[in-house]
């Protein structure tokens, strides 16, 4: 018999998925009259603001009167009920519309009690069987065993909790509601003074319950996370925005889709049923496709992505990218410089990437309603993962993307001891002048004035030192060298700037540099010192490392001396994990720099859009001894020539990217640690999308959003368009966006 009734519930909730569409948007708050405005407090007070959250629109209607009975429950997608008694008039017939409206695909969310187990005429009241044909379609069998009890044990289901520090002292109704379907979310559960544990409310996708006193602790606290429940209610149909990869694993592919945050299914083999995802990525070695369930999924208007070799291979010199695939200036060339093995485009396609010497390197072709891409496997590594990710998402019909929109600019190594040295490259610049008067006469009210003028912020890695001392005695003789390094370091502190710190020296916090008790007294030595040469208060939120290497020993021996650090400047460039934008610790963030170094444009603009295409963010690196360091100015042009060269790079990013907010590191740490550890939750129909974030996110968060067709949005706002590219700002828990 329960088998039964099971199978029952899984055919029915097939049939109320498939006809829920017939509803509009629309929920009936319900209370009783008599109950001297008790249920109406609580719809007023803590559902409908909910409801406003998600988009809902909603009626609140006295179930006394006859306006209830004039109201047909099939105008309403969600009923949310609030009594205190359970009398009702006419309580079977309640009953009865209630059971119609479930069976029509109706959602019904009891709060306290269902509010009809007993007839106020006294006679004809509801048996277990009534009740029951309500409360089974909601996946539980009611069972008549009220009592009230001291809670010895409250769980709440940790998605839906509301507050962290819930208090249930107080004596509470209990009541025994079994689960009869595995679809069945239990959302608090109660171990009474009988040792027995009590669902006192749960969640199914045809609705649930919040029983007596449990939608607020003994303090008034919500309990659980009502726009979650609505949300689950009435958009728990709704598939999720997916990606579906097929092949054998790739680092760089997943990677690339990790830093989408989107969601994405990896399955070794094509599986039989493709419903549901926005793209199938396919790894595999040749383009031939004999695939039925690949060539049906495209012909329904999918989108498959071929990731593999091709039968040409040449040495291509620069990749091309037009805006059709992601904004970009005129200055964004892709220095390759190494062979690319791919296959060459079929009649009749679309070109999407092309080499400098015409190579048509990724391509599309329709295949019925959906398309066929192609893009070359060899072109799939760390520096072009966002080349791969706005190819594809470009060609989609519609596709989001969140992203960080941040970008930094550290100045390295400052402000930096001096050695009254005379420098070649710097004299026959500027005549009789040591590295001091550069640094801080030229070098630095120069990048002040950029500053000015680009309206940008700077972090500074300050760097006392660059002995190459690892064992004690560790002294600050350099610091004093000159007396402007200090004058430096005092200008910074007015709030204009953020301080980072690069270290007591130049030397990396390795585990093969330092021995770990000199690297603390290093790290302490450090602290001391720049407590005496600022003040108190500043706090270094940010270190820079030397070289850009650190390893997790260094991290966390730095962490334990300066724990209030967010933000740790490595390399995207290497390949080691402290090379990826990563939580560390509790709540620090690596920082990989993308770009460095003032020259060639091309390059330095391209390093920063590939950035910008891979996760709305670039970090930028300069030094003040660039102009004479032999590597980082290898052309040996003047700082003259670099200064334009930096400002032609600022203003075409500018130009081309103005949504971009530039912040200093710790705030972009805070940006970035939001980013990688608030996911949103991205489900859409036909016509709707929703996205959205978990509690207490920090706001705006923002997206690349693509679509083939007109839309409007609400929770959130476009605060950029170009070709198909929006960049969207979301504003509120929830962001609706109506197609
Ligand atoms: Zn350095």
């Amino acid at each position: 018999m329960h088998k039964n009734r099971l199978r029952f519930l899984v055919i029915l909730i097939l049939l109320l998925l498939l006809s829920s569409t017939m509803f509009a948007t629309k929920a009936l708050l319900l209370y009783k009259g008599s109950e001297q405005g008790y249920g109406y407090n609580v719809q007023l007070k803590y559902i409908a603001p909910e409801l406003k959250k998600l988009l809902i629109d909603y009626d609140v209607i006295d179930v006394e009167t006859d306006s209830f009975k004039n109201t047909s429950l099939n105008d309403y997608e969600l009923v949310v009920s609030c009594y205190y008694t359970s009398q009702m008039n006419q309580a079977k017939q309640y009953l009865k519309s209630l059971f119609d409206y479930i069976c029509q695909g109706g959602k019904l969310l009891i709060i306290n009690n269902i509010g009809a187990s007993i007839d106020s005429s006294g006679t004809n009241n509801p048996g277990l069987q009534e009740l029951n044909s309500v409360y089974n379609l909601l996946g539980v069998s009611y069972t008549y065993s009220w009592k009230k009890s001291k809670p010895i044990q409250v769980s709440i289901n940790s998605e839906f909790q509301a507050d962290k520090t819930l208090s249930f002292e107080k004596e509470r109704d209990v009541e025994s509601y079994l689960f009869i379907g595995s679809n069945i979310e239990p959302l608090i559960q109660v171990v009474a003074g009988d040792n027995k544990t009590y669902n006192t409310a749960f969640l199914s996708p045809i609705g649930g319950m919040i029983g007596y006193n449990y939608l607020l602790d003994d303090n008034g606290k919500v309990t659980v996370n009502l726009s979650r429940v609505f949300g689950e209610l009435i958009y728990g149909d709704w598939k999720n925005y997916k990606l579906l990869v097929v092949g054998k694993d790739n680092y760089e592919l997943r990677k690339a889709l990790d830093y989408t945050l989107l969601d994405y299914d990896w399955t070794p083999s094509l599986p039989s049923v493709l419903f549901g995802y926005e793209a199938v990525i396919y790894l595999n070695d040749t383009v031939e496709l004999n695939d039925a369930v690949l060539n049906n999924y495209m012909l329904d208007g999918g989108t498959v992505v071929i990731l593999a070799m091709g039968s040409v291979t040449r040495v291509i010199k620069e990749i091309e990218v037009t805006n059709d695939i992601f904004p970009v200036p005129n200055e964004f060339k892709i220095s390759w410089n190494k062979s690319v093995r791919f296959q060459e485009q079929k009649t009749s396609s679309e070109i999407l990437l092309t080499s400098s010497d015409n190579d048509v390197l990724s391509w599309k072709i329709e295949i019925g309603s959906g398309q066929l891409i192609y893009y070359p496997i060899d072109l799939l590594e760390k520096r072009l993962r966002g080349l791969f990710i706005q190819t594809v998402f470009s060609q989609l019909p519609i596709s989001i993307q969140p992203v960080i929109n941040s970008y930094s600019i550290y100045l390295d190594d400052f402000p930096l001891p001096a050695y009254n040295r005379k420098i070649d490259a710097l004299t026959r610049e500027f005549g009789d002048i040591t590295d001091n008067n550069f640094y801080y006469n030229i070098w630095w009210p120069m990048m002040k004035e950029l500053a000015k003028k680009f309206g940008i912020k700077y972090t500074t890695a300050f760097v006392a030192n660059y002995n190459a001392s690892v064992t004690w005695p560790f002294s600050f003789q350099e610091y004093i060298n000159t007396p402007e390094q200090e004058k430096a370091l005092q200008e910074l502190l007015d709030g204009e700037y953020e301080i980072g710190v690069h270290g007591y020296n130049h030397i990396p916090l390795t585990k093969s540099n330092w021995k770990e008790d000199e690297l603390a007294d290093v790290l302490r030595t450090f602290k001391i010192f720049l407590r005496n040469v600022l003040n108190e208060q500043y706090v270094p939120y940010t270190y820079v490392a030397p070289n850009n290497i650190i390893d997790e020993f260094g991290a966390k021996e730095l962490l334990k001396v300066f724990p209030d650090i967010t933000s740790i400047g490595t390399t995207y460039k290497a390949t080691d994990t402290i090379s990826e934008f990563s939580v560390i610790g509790d709540k620090t963030v690596v920082i990989p720099r993308t770009t460095s170094g003032y020259y060639p444009v091309q390059k330095i603009i391209s390093d920063s859009v590939l950035s910008i295409m891979t996760l709305g963010t670039f970090q930028y690196f300069v030094h003040p001894d660039d102009v004479f360091s032999t590597d980082r100015n290898p052309e040996n042009k003047t700082w003259k020539e670099m200064y334009e060269s930096i400002q032609s790079f600022i203003s075409i990013i500018q130009m081309y990217y103005p949504f971009l907010n530039n912040h200093f590191s710790s705030e972009s740490a805070e940006i970035i640690y939001e980013f990688l550890t608030k996911k949103p939750h991205i489900s859409l129909t036909d016509k709707e999308m929703i996205v959205s974030l978990p509690l207490e996110c920090d706001f705006p968060r923002y997206y690349y959003l693509r679509a083939n067709k007109p839309f409007t949005i609400s929770g959130g706002r476009i605060v950029f368009v170009s070709n198909d590219l929006y960049v969207i700002a979301q504003l509120d828990d929830v962001m609706k966006i109506v197609f």
